[in-house]
């Protein structure tokens, strides 16, 4: 099962020359899905081929730089002629909010636009993975981070034990593997946990959005395979990331430390880090060693541990 994120939008607020607002896109076997939605966002996805053939774009909260990209982006599904459902996820308030964007496409969408709002936790449960909402801090409107959740994988099958039991290969292999009882041609019976080992974990894609370092990402993030957390500011404005209701990097990276994430990456950096943000990387760096500072058009593959 593939599984990649994509970097549509790093910076925080306002676009820079090099960097667009959020939007992240997270591709899972062929299927995409979009987490914020900044303007511009539909050039972005154009520019990095991400298919605008997706059903559901979460929202982490409702401030300008995170959402007002979804009116365009509709407007061109529209003149593309789509006919699907679009579903637009957020926290208490997405109605609102989102029912204004849609208004923007009135009389021209050709397509149903299905609003949810979420409350913390409320799973959104597909074929092996969930979607599951979590809190954070972000200041007085409501603001919450999304977890990737897949579920476990079936164990490993020994193939070589297989053949030494004088099991053919063929459908017998998939039918014990997928945990079935099998009784072989000569009477035998063969149980799967001969052959199959225990279930392995699914991987874990942890998104913040805009937050303070917060205890509950550090709860969703918990041995995730990969956190994406907000670093808008560095140390020397580390009072200004308290009073704006985001974080410094290094705020961030002793998240991950403290989740025992396996990678970092960041992103939403305000306008004043040079274009590769260079001092942010080290700040975090000094406290979790695996960080990637965020670029537009960055993709990174999330393999099986
Ligand atoms: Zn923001
Ligand atoms: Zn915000």
């Amino acid at each position: 099962m593939s599984l990649a994120l994509l970097l549509l939008g790093t910076s925080a607020s306002r676009p820079t020359v090099e960097r667009n607002v959020s939007s992240i896109a997270l591709v899972r076997e062929g299927e995409t899905m979009l987490f914020d939605c900044g303007e511009g966002t539909q050039r972005q996805m154009m520019r990095y081929g991400v298919s605008f053939s997706l059903s559901d774009i979460f929202f982490t909260h409702f401030h300008a730089d995170h959402v007002i990209g979804v009116i365009g982006l509709m407007r061109t599904m529209a003149l593309q002629g789509r006919t699907d459902a679009l579903r637009l996820w957020g926290p208490k308030g997405a109605g609102r909010h989102l029912k204004r964007a849609e208004q923007f496409g009135v009389d021209r969408l050709t397509f149903p636009v299905e609003i949810q709002e979420l409350d913390h936790h409320e799973r959104v449960a597909r074929k092996d993975f969930a979607i599951v909402p979590f809190a954070v801090e972000h200041g007085p409107g409501p603001a919450m981070g999304y977890a990737l959740v897949e579920d476990d994988r079936k164990g490993r099958f020994d193939p070589e034990h297989a053949r030494s039991l004088g099991i053919p290969e063929g459908p017998l292999w998939g039918r014990i593997h997928r945990g079935e009882e099998v009784t072989l041609p000569d009477g035998r019976v063969v149980q799967p946990s001969e052959l199959v080992g225990p279930r392995r974990a699914g991987r874990t894609v942890v998104i913040t959005g805009d937050t303070r370092p917060c205890e509950s990402t550090v709860e969703a993030a918990r041995g995730a395979d990969l956190l994406v957390h907000e670093a808008t500011f560095g140390d020397e404005e580390a009072e200004r990331a308290v009073e704006t209701g985001h974080s410094t990097a290094r705020e961030a990276a002793i998240v991950a430390k403290r989740a025992g994430c396996r990678r970092l990456l960041l992103s939403h950096f305000s306008a004043r880090y040079s274009r590769d943000a260079a001092e942010l990387e080290a700040q975090a760096r000094a406290e979790f060693p695996d960080v990637t500072i965020g670029k537009d058009g960055m993709q990174i593959e999330v393999a099986y541990q």
